[in-house]
């Protein structure tokens, strides 16, 4: 078994762990000892990071909504739809009427991207985030 050395992406604290790969596919996780963050410790979400890594529930592509379904799309097709949604919401509600939620896997410069495409672009303060742990 391969131990490969890691970022867990659960959220922004961004512990160092190993990926255990066996035959092609990632089996186990464990914290790594020299990581200058988490130094040999990982949280419950950590333990558990390779879980997510061949789930059949996991999302791999962009998913719109047809005929009350939700089906896989491009990306350009489901960018084009979040796009003309926004523009279509503000302009019936204006921008207090839009909310956006970011994400704990996200890097803190995705997040500060976020945060400011949603104050400056969208108009609204109402951001929120889920790294609460
Ligand atoms: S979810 Fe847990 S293990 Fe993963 S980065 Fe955050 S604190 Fe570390």
């Amino acid at each position: 078994m391969d131990a490969v050395l890691s970022t867990c992406v659960y959220c922004g604290c961004g512990c160092g762990c190993y990926l255990h790969v066996q035959e092609g596919r990632v089996v186990g996780s464990s914290p790594s000892r020299n990581h200058p963050v988490s130094r040999n410790n990982i949280c419950l979400k950590g333990w558990h990071l390779h879980e997510m890594v061949h789930s059949p529930d996991r999302l791999t592509s962009p998913l719109v909504r047809k005929g009350g379904r939700l089906v896989k799309a491009g990306w350009e097709e489901a960018l084009d739809r979040a796009a003309s949604g926004l523009k279509k919401c503000m302009t019936k509600h204006g921008s207090e009427a839009l909310g956006v939620l970011s994400s704990a896997k996200c890097t803190n410069e995705e997040n500060f991207l976020i945060q400011k495409l949603t104050r400056a672009v969208l108009g609204t303060n109402n951001i929120d985030h889920c790294a609460r742990l």
